[in-house]
């Protein structure tokens, strides 16, 4: 099965539910897929704060700099701002009778988090909550398919 995240020639939008619940594991396809929200304070990367890049579990595509993040305390990670512009789009959330603005990766089109506007204190003001099992985080210098591959097989 082509994988977008290990082979970027593959078009992530391409692929079928089928072909992502073999690519992702649970987790991470409630997230990216059916747009699900980790509890809070339960997933990965609260407390990272090393040098890398947050990857699109599901594509590969860097979402994030280490040095965008900062510790909201609200449960998810959060970054003020995206990697580089078009890293991300964004859309109305209506759902769970709120209206706020959801993103999503840009190239494979999966459920990321939601923006808001309550960080006064960081420099664009802005808190990309985001579900930390979207995300796979990479270290300065580490190989993001091997990285990408060892967290899909973690549950
Ligand atoms: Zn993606």
């Amino acid at each position: 099965m082509p994988d977008p995240a290990l082979d970027p020639s593959t078009d992530p939008k391409s692929l079928d539910d089928a072909s992502w619940n073999v690519l992702l594991n649970p987790a991470q396809f409630a997230i990216l897929r059916r747009s699900a929200t980790e509890r809070a304070w339960s997933g990965p990367w609260l407390d990272t704060t090393a040098p890398g890049t947050y990857r699109c579990a599901g594509c590969g595509s860097i979402l994030y700099e280490g040095a965008h993040k900062f510790h909201s305390g609200c449960g998810w990670p959060s970054f003020f701002q995206e990697a580089s512009p078009g890293a991300l789009r964004t859309v109305v959330d209506r759902s769970h009778g709120m209206v706020r603005t959801e993103m999503r990766c840009a190239r494979c089109d999966g459920h990321l988090g939601h923006i808001f506007d309550d960080a006064p204190h960081t420099p664009t003001g802005l808190r990309h909550c985001v579900n930390g099992h979207a995300l796979v985080f990479v270290p300065d210098g580490a190989d993001p398919a091997e990285v990408i591959r060892r967290h899909r097989a973690a549950s």
